[in-house]
């Protein structure tokens, strides 16, 4: 086009470096970002991103029910909100909620721009510069992005196959607070984990609880995959047994569709009017129309079934998987079976490491996570993380056989 302006130069001739605030020094982009601009190519299998599949969703209802909202409420619907959400949007939020055992008000709600902007607001809220998150080994890197954004120190504390070892979280209390650090909160995501796959074990829960009250540790519980579980009903929410030391995160995400941007969180009262403040500040409103969106399809369509559907297709989807690695892999790895969620964490043999291999990877066409981006601390080079979530069965198939295939060859080097 005739008037395109010239490209801006390239962050490396940055005239801006000595003004931007401290701060940014922790918001780097991702070393990997490059080959996920790869990893996009159509011939690529990507098992990289977390891209929820709403194929399924049913356009005709949701555009019917947006062609309505339009209708019958447009200058409503287009119109500033308040900052903390649409009334009827929290109300049914606590309908989602009570499917985990949770009983909250609606006036505890605080809906966000995705859970993601919920981490954000509560470490905004939470986090001076040096104050210790604690956070599973691995842990969502999104939500590190945030902590080292607010200059917070993370320090990990180990999982196994039953999520955070409670043992492991005592020693990570007793080291931060012999170093004379203060401890914000712990954030966890108890089921179905993201990167590691994993579910936080029904007794764990009470343990894990019962340590962050006793040490006064606030709890930040970030649950966006609960209600995808396959073998079972919803877990027990921590925030169901502990009103007074969890945080509560949520998300329409991977049960609806991530495009509307609307999670929420729910906080004891004071916390809430805190959010709500720095909820104003950042956003004024969480977008109203989308909201109303969201709330127009709660109302109008059986979301519940359209849950229970998106569970048979990741289903399928992690039966492809683990079938292909248990058929494909070299037998030195290993892998975990997640009973929900969208992710399978793979560790290595020893001495090969994910980073390093991902090129060569990419160039078989098949692209992965590598574990180091879910560590805040460099560990995690034996591991990746493998999505299930929105390729085609045979595609995945297909993706691991070329995985496979790249592993043989590093291991023969
Ligand atoms: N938390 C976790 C653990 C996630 O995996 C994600 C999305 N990948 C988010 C939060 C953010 O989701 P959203 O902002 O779309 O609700």
């Amino acid at each position: 086009m005739e008037n395109t302006p010239a490209r801006p130069p390239s962050a490396r001739l940055d005239s801006y470096v000595d003004r931007y605030a401290a701060r940014t020094a922790g918001m780097t982009a991702s070393e990997i970002r490059a080959l996920f601009a790869v990893a996009s190519r159509p011939e690529v299998v990507s098992l990289a991103g977390g891209m929820p599949n709403i194929s399924g969703l049913p356009l005709d209802v949701v555009g019917g029910a947006i062609a309505d909202l339009v209708a019958t409420q447009g200058p409503v619907a287009m119109q500033y909100g308040s900052g903390q959400g649409v009334p009827e949007l929290r109300e049914q939020i606590t309908d989602v909620m009570r499917l985990e055992g949770i009983e909250a008000h609606p006036d505890d709600v605080v809906v966000t721009v995705g859970s993601q902007q919920a981490v954000d607001l509560v470490t905004r809220v939470f986090c001076d510069p040096g104050d210790v998150v604690i956070c599973e080994a691995p842990s969502y890197v999104g939500a590190l992005g945030v902590f080292k954004s607010y200059q917070c120190d993370v320090v990990h504390a180990e999982m196994d196959a039953d999520g955070l070892v409670p043992e492991a979280l005592r020693q990570a209390i007793a080291a931060v607070k012999a170093a004379g650090k203060t401890i914000k909160f712990l954030y966890t995501i108890p089921n179905f984990h993201n990167p590691a796959g994993v579910t936080l074990a029904a007794e764990r829960r009470i343990e894990i609880l019962d340590i962050c009250r006793t040490e006064g540790v606030l709890v930040l519980e970030d649950n966006p995959y609960g209600l995808l579980g396959f073998d079972r009903e919803p877990m027990r929410a921590l925030r169901a047994d502990e009103a007074e030391n969890v945080i509560y995160l949520g998300s329409f995400s991977k049960t609806f569709a991530p495009g509307f941007r609307v999670g929420w969180a729910l906080a004891p009262h004071p916390v809430r009017e805190k959010l709500v403040l720095a909820q104003e500040s950042a956003t004024l409103c969480p977008p109203q129309f989308s909201q109303m969106a969201v709330s127009a399809y709660l109302a109008k369509h059986d979301w519940q079934g359209q849950i229970k559907q998106f569970r048979e297709m990741y289903r399928e989807r992690r039966d492809a998987m683990v079938s292909s690695l248990a058929d494909l892999m070299p037998a030195a790895c290993q892998w975990n079976v997640p009973s929900g969620g969208f992710y399978v964490w793979l560790t290595l043999p020893p001495g090969i490491d994910a980073k390093g291999m991902l090129p060569r990877a990419v160039t078989a066409r098949v692209a992965y996570v590598p574990g180091t981006a879910f560590y805040a601390d460099g560990f995690g080079s034996s591991h990746m993380r493998l999505s299930f979530c929105y390729p085609t069965p045979e595609r995945i198939r297909e993706g691991v056989r070329r995985l496979a295939g790249v592993l043989e060859a590093e291991m023969e080097l």
